[in-house]
């Protein structure tokens, strides 16, 4: 060994072992604190199934690949930093002597030539996500930064690192190939020997070259070790943790669809048995997240694909999705000390984890809150956060066990929900209607309508759950009433509850109240039962996405289908025949229930290319910038449209602008909150001279019924 050998030898495995020592250090630090969280044992069952979802959304990057471009370039960067952790482990023979190579495939043609490949397209992938990010960048970027809030130099620190390794590994092969030690052919290494053909021989350059490879890495890895929370690092290794442990393996969006019910010390809470002072009602404290939540916390890459997409951040609240994690994470580390600290002795507990304990989770700027009032209830619970996040972060899950606790125990929320709260309580709907005026829709239909109490078991294929907005509200009950023509048109057997129905207890789920949920659901899942019910059909998203993936949690398994669904299949069997052509184009506004929670895309536009014939000059169906999974949500839900939009630019106003974009004179819908929101955001445009007045708001339904009217 030479002197430079010596010497590089030395260097590199000097900061190999601090790193070393470092990054252990780091990641039991790491484990302790996502040990902190609540025990969920629901999170390792089906794990073949948790396996092949975690391979084919890592290796596969099939979220990742949604956005195309920074897809490919991260799938290319992803294999490259695996295959990096190989040719560093190279250079560790490179330092001690430069011809050497990896024992067994080191000298292997096809190492050299899929390495050299693998270094060219990691090379440009990097090149490019460092291009979107610096175009990007906060500040820089015309609409609100994806990146706003994150932390920018470690972004930028990690993607140097790669470039600068991936950089180091063709000079050591350039200047192997100019001393003519190269193990590989031309065929195999042909960037690696172009590159030699231009630098000069120098022996001891190889053994240079890979010991400034390794302070690279090894000065990346005690970074790292040192900023635990650089979740732009750290995701490198959690990302397959977190995948593999997500609530709903084997779907895209994980945490969408069913809430999680409440559990306290990972068992169920059962509100006969609870007591406040021993269980836990909701979230009071970041350690009362479960162990994936600080699992979540910790992987947030930063990315910002959530807050892109979120309609509350997007019209000017204080909610970002990503803003809200990373709080959370920076919260429960800067805690942790305390939290770790045998209680009986806080001497050594340094004074930041203790100011930390003082701060409420959820409090404004003057509190010292970690998450403002304002950014709790902005959230509509749209889904869009978690259908975007690579990762698989379960935001709304993380939002609703906060409002849980607030409205449980603190009785803290927008007191005009308030309202609602009581009227469901009391009335059994939101808006206060009386019980008795459930089947006024039904007047003046000229077929009759049959309750199920009036029919055997068997009589009838779908129990049509009319929901209250089906029943009370007056835009919504027109689309009822369309839905009941059309079904009886196509000779359907269907009945309805009548005034045996209540509220599904969505908005209360959705708010927090899980009480208020219970006890209507319980009530409905009795009567469902009892009249033998096997089938449903629904006009209303939020009662579609709860009769379907939430009662179950409570005993009521049914079979339950979207009108639009039904719709398609009686269209696509004949027995509902469009003859009349719609006038102008139509554009369709996926309800975020149906779409993003339940995947129904394609029905309802099955049923309106039916009406409206294919996209062509003005006809047919023409879709907005935002649809499908990316679509834009209307801001009733979560609750949301019971509570008042007091900042920023209003939801409705922000999709309607775009749904106006498009030229279509009928905005479809397929969700009586969408109904009313878009409808009053088209009202107000036609105030305002900003809409055409022959522009309307309506279901696919009450466009199809029109269709088929002869
Ligand atoms: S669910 Fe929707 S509104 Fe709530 S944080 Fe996520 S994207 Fe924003
Ligand atoms: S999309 Fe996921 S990983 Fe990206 S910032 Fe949001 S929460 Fe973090």
């Amino acid at each position: 060994m030479g002197a430079v050998q010596i010497v590089t030898t030395c260097v590199a495995a000097a900061i190999t072992i601090v790193a070393a020592v470092l990054v252990v250090r780091t990641v039991r630090r790491m484990l302790a604190v996502i040990r902190l969280g609540q025990p969920d044992p629901t999170r390792s069952d089906n794990r073949a199934l948790r396996l092949r979802t975690m391979l084919k959304e890592t290796l596969g990057h099939t979220r990742m690949l949604r956005w195309t471009v920074v897809g490919a370039a991260h799938w290319f960067v992803m294999i490259a930093f695996m295959a990096l952790s190989l040719l560093v482990l190279e250079a560790y023979f490179e330092v001690v002597k430069p011809g050497l190579g990896l024992p067994l495939i080191g000298a292997w043609n096809i190492y050299g030539l899929v390495t050299e490949w693998i270094g060219v397209l990691g090379f440009v992938g990097i090149l490019v996500l460092m291009g979107i990010r610096l175009r990007n960048r906060p500040g820089n970027a015309e609409r609100r930064s994806r990146f706003q809030g994150s932390t920018m130099w470690q972004a930028y620190y990690v993607e140097y690192t790669i470039l600068g390794v991936l950089l180091c590994g063709f000079f050591i092969r350039g200047f192997k190939a100019a001393n003519d030690e190269l193990e590989w052919p031309t065929w195999a290494a042909p960037v690696s020997h172009a590159l030699g053909s231009v630098l000069p021989a120098w022996p001891a350059a190889v053994s240079l070259v890979a010991m400034v490879k390794i302070i690279i890495s090894m000065a990346w890895v005690i970074v790292i070790a040192s900023n635990v929370t650089m979740g732009v690092a750290w995701h490198r290794f959690l990302a397959f943790f977190n995948i593999f442990f997500k609530r709903t393996p084997g779907r895209a969006g994980s945490g969408l669809g069913a809430l999680r019910p409440m559990t306290s010390q990972g068992k169920p809470l059962d509100f006969e048995e609870a007591d406040p002072d021993k269980d836990q009602f909701g979230v009071a404290t970041v350690e009362q997240f479960s162990w994936k939540g600080m699992l979540d916390f910790t992987t947030c890459t930063e990315c910002g694909r959530c807050q892109s997409q979120c309609p509350a951040w997007n019209t000017g609240k204080p909610l970002s999705p990503k803003l809200l994690i990373l709080n959370l994470r920076d919260h429960a580390y800067a805690k942790a000390p305390y939290l770790l600290a045998p209680t009986e002795d806080l001497s050594h507990v340094d004074a930041l984890a203790l100011a930390e304990k003082e701060r409420p989770l959820i409090g404004t700027a003057e509190e010292n809150g970690i998450i403002d009032p304002d950014v709790l209830w902005s959230c509509t619970t749209c889904g869009a956060c978690v259908e975007q996040c690579p990762v698989d972060i379960e935001h709304v899950d993380h939002i609703v066990d906060m409002r849980r606790y607030q409205v449980l125990i603190e009785s803290n929320f927008p007191t005009e929900a308030g309202v609602m709260l009581r009227n469901l309580e009391n009335k059994g709907n939101p808006w206060g209607a009386a019980q008795s005026t459930r089947d006024d829709w039904t007047k003046g239909l000229d077929f009759e309508v049959p309750n199920v109490a009036s029919l055997e078991e068997g009589d009838f294929d779908y129990l049509f759950w009319v929901g209250c907005a089906g029943a009370f509200e007056d835009r919504a009950k027109k689309t009822t009433r369309a839905v009941a023509t059309l079904l009886n048109e196509a000779g359907v057997k269907f009945a309805i509850l009548g005034q045996g129905e209540t509220c599904t207890g969505d908005p209360a789920r959705r708010i927090g109240n899980e009480f208020v949920f219970q006890m209507l659901a319980q009530q409905n899942v009795e009567t469902l039962n009892e009249a033998g019910v096997k089938k449903i059909v629904a006009t209303c998203p939020h009662c579609f996405n709860t009769l379907s993936n939430e009662y179950g949690q409570l005993g009521g398994h049914y079979e339950v289908i979207h009108h639009t669904q039904l719709l398609a299949q009686l269209v696509a069997a004949g027995k509902l025949t469009p003859v009349q052509p719609l006038d102008g184009a139509v554009t369709y506004h996926d309800p975020c229930y149906l779409g993003r929670h339940n995947r129904v895309f394609a029905p309802p536009r099955e049923v309106l290319g039916a009406v409206a014939g294919p996209a062509d000059d003005n006809k047919g169906l023409v879709e907005m910038d935002r649809f499908a999974e990316r679509s834009f949500c209307c801001g009733a839900g979560g609750a949301r449209m019971w509570m008042e939009e007091r900042i920023g630019k209003r939801i409705n106003v922000e999709r309607v602008e775009e749904a106006l974009s498009t030229g279509a004179k009928t905005v479809a819908v397929a969700c009586p909150f969408c109904l009313t929101m878009l409808g009053d955001g088209v009202t107000g445009k036609k105030a305002a001279g900003a809409a055409p007045e022959e522009v309307e708001v309506v279901d696919v339904a009450s466009v199809l019924l029109r269709a088929v009217q002869k």
